[in-house]
């Protein structure tokens, strides 16, 4: 498996770590690479989105032309796993100019929509498809407010969803990529597949 991580800003060594431990489980090889300029997403079978700063991630992806390329991986089908701010470039809507959301995720959503008292928090967060809860890291977590009639909500917190899938594409308001466990990522690369004891 090719795994590409968007490299040009946010928690890509976090990401790098959690897609080889996840394979690993599987007991798949995986060959990590992080994409800073266009060229290389075509290579790859797989996508992961760190979670960083929306706007900044935004700008460069669109600067460097890998924009174009994370759009025509979602079009032939290819999974995407997103996070916090790569859910954010990745909604149809940020309802903010600096960012101009690829559309790939049918979803509109609020940054940094948790408030201030819960700017970052923890939770034990029940997850369509697993079968005990996940423990979820929010970081200034965006919310998603509306959601297109193809997504399926896989978790919400307080009402709000926190984790969907739209087709290839699955995405977390939290940070899988920073505890050791590897089911959101099973959800999104390895769905019909056992984790090996
Ligand atoms: N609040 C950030 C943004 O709007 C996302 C935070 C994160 O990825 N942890 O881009």
């Amino acid at each position: 498996m090719n795994a590409g991580v968007i490299a040009v800003q946010g928690d890509v060594a976090e990401h790098a770590a959690a897609i080889r431990r996840a394979a690993a489980a599987h007991d798949e090889p995986v060959e990590v690479v992080e994409i800073r300029d266009s060229g290389v997403v075509p290579d790859c079978d797989v996508l992961l989105m760190p979670g960083g700063e929306s706007t900044t991630i935004s700008r460069l992806i669109h600067r460097e032309g890998i924009a174009a390329e994370i759009r025509d991986h979602v079009a032939a089908g290819k999974p995407v796993l997103a996070t916090c701010a790569g859910l954010i470039v990745c909604s149809r809507d940020a309802k903010d100019d600096r960012v101009d959301a690829l559309g790939v995720l049918d979803v509109s959503v609020d940054r940094n929509a948790f408030g201030r008292q819960k700017d970052s928090f923890e939770a034990k967060v029940p997850v369509e498809g697993l079968e005990e809860p996940f423990h979820a890291v929010f970081i200034r977590a965006p919310a998603i407010d509306d959601v297109g009639s193809g997504v399926e909500v896989l978790a919400s917190v307080d009402g709000r969803p926190v984790t969907v899938r739209d087709g290839p594409v699955v995405a977390t308001s939290f940070h899988p990529e920073l505890t050791d466990d590897s089911r959101i990522h099973d959800l999104a690369f390895f769905p019909d597949t056992e984790v090996l004891a």
